[in-house]
């Protein structure tokens, strides 16, 4: 991400200071969280929140909780944030949260208890106008609702737009949860019109069947897509003639995994990305496409579904191939575009239709991507670097107004 940013900014023209600025982390909180185990023993956990930029409006970003969360991932998960933010243009900055845990041995009463305390401790930089969290890694709506009523009891009134990704009950925003899958759908046909083609010409493999892989790959199915492939991390089913995806998620639903799915050929995760096929969606983990397989990929276009699946090298050989990858800034901005409205929702207390959700959302994707693509035109880049681009460009001129009080 360093690297991109940098190119953005050379073609930007911003100066080092600009940079440093736009580099550096606005605020990080460092937290303990001593919690009374069920055992009756306390423990301490460690908590993080960064808050990489808030020129734009409060800070926007995931809370994750993993045994492996560090300061450094936090960091640069929280700068990614106000990119995606910045490339569809929502008034947010970009934030990211961590506590260091292992979720699988703890009980649902120490989660609830990490969650509160954790919470109390980064209270006094959270808020609807400061920084507004969101669920990520091991965290969910329930943690969301926790998070949310600890901040409340606290200020001492219901504050539902402190936190997004609650349930819908408690201020959450209908169209939330297929809204990453979905905007993934909006930026595939757009890109596709780039290339002259359309929804219905078009075949694809979808790695990952969660929250973005098989929502995205549903919706695309009912877009006109033939959906040949679709994997979760233990199998990767393949039928050249085209999934049945709702039987395929209702198997999955059932099941767990795809492994004995029967109306499908399997193949390895590997032979998967390198199926024949026009559209690649990677919606699983970062990293998958390599130096050592971008070669062997014969998509012409990848929608990056999940966040980092594309490595800087395959980056440049999937360009001197002209495969066109949607970066995935742009391409699941759908999640965080639909948080946004929750907020709004929130804050206005008046809630919206699915519809109207569906709508908005459309409009807001539509136009990020020509956006970015105009921006890769102008600079002659790909639409990598035009996204960072745009999102670089957008906090740079936001300071270049602001200026620096000093
Ligand atoms: P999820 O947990 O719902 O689903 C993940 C899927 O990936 C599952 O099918 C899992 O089996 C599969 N998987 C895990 N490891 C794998 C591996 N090594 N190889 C192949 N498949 C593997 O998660 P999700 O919400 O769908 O998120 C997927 C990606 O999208 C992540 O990178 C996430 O950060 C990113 N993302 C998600 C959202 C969102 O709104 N959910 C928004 C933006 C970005």
């Amino acid at each position: 991400m360093a690297e991109r940013f940098n190119i953005a900014a050379d073609h930007l023209g911003l100066d080092n200071g600009l940079r440093d600025i736009l580099r550096t982390p606005d605020r990080e909180m460092t937290v303990a969280i001593p919690v009374k185990m069920d055992d009756g023993n306390m423990r301490v956990f460690t908590g993080y929140r960064v808050q990489h930029n808030f020129s734009r409006g409060p800070c926007k970003g995931g809370i994750r909780f993993a045994p492996d969360v560090n300061l450094d991932e936090v960091r640069a998960l929280a700068a990614w944030m106000t990119w995606k933010c910045a490339v569809v243009d929502l008034p947010f900055g970009g934030g990211k949260g961590g506590v260091i845990c292992d979720p699988s041995v703890l009980s649902q009463g120490e989660l609830e208890r990490i969650t509160r305390r954790y919470t109390t401790g980064i209270l006094d930089i959270l808020g609807p106008d400061r920084d507004v969290p969101a669920p990520d890694v091991n965290t969910n709506e329930q943690t969301m609702a926790w998070l949310m009523d600890t901040y409340s009891m606290h200020v001492r009134r219901t504050t539902t737009a402190v936190v997004t990704g609650k349930p819908i009950v408690l201020g959450g925003s209908r169209g939330r949860a297929e809204a990453t899958g979905r905007g993934v759908m909006i930026t595939a046909r757009e890109a596709l019109k780039k290339i002259g083609m359309r929804p219905n010409q078009t075949t694809v493999v979808v790695q990952g069947s969660g929250n973005v892989g098989g929502i995205g790959a549903m919706l695309m199915q009912r877009e006109g897509h033939k959906i040949v492939s679709i994997s979760d991390q233990f199998s990767a089913i393949y039928n050249e003639k085209g999934l049945d995806m709702p039987d395929v998620l209702a198997y999955l639903k059932a099941n767990r995994k795809l492994t004995g799915y029967t109306k499908a050929a399997h193949v390895s995760a590997a032979e998967q990305l390198e199926l024949p096929c026009d559209v690649l969606v990677p919606a699983a983990v970062e990293n998958q496409i390599t130096s050592a397989n971008a070669q062997r990929i014969t998509a012409k276009v990848i929608i990056e579904g999940a966040n980092g699946p594309t490595t800087a090298k395959a980056d440049q050989i999937l360009e001197s191939k002209g495969v066109l990858v949607v970066p995935d800034i742009l391409a699941n901005a759908g999640g965080v575009t639909v948080s946004y409205f929750e907020w709004v929702q929130d804050r206005a207390g008046f809630f919206w239709t699915e519809e109207d959700v569906n709508t908005r959302l459309e409009r807001i994707m539509v136009d990020a991507f020509h956006g970015v693509d105009a921006m890769a035109s102008k600079y002659k880049t790909s639409l990598r670097i035009g996204a960072y681009i745009v999102a670089v460009g957008r906090v740079a001129a936001v300071y270049k107004l602001r200026g620096s009080y000093a």
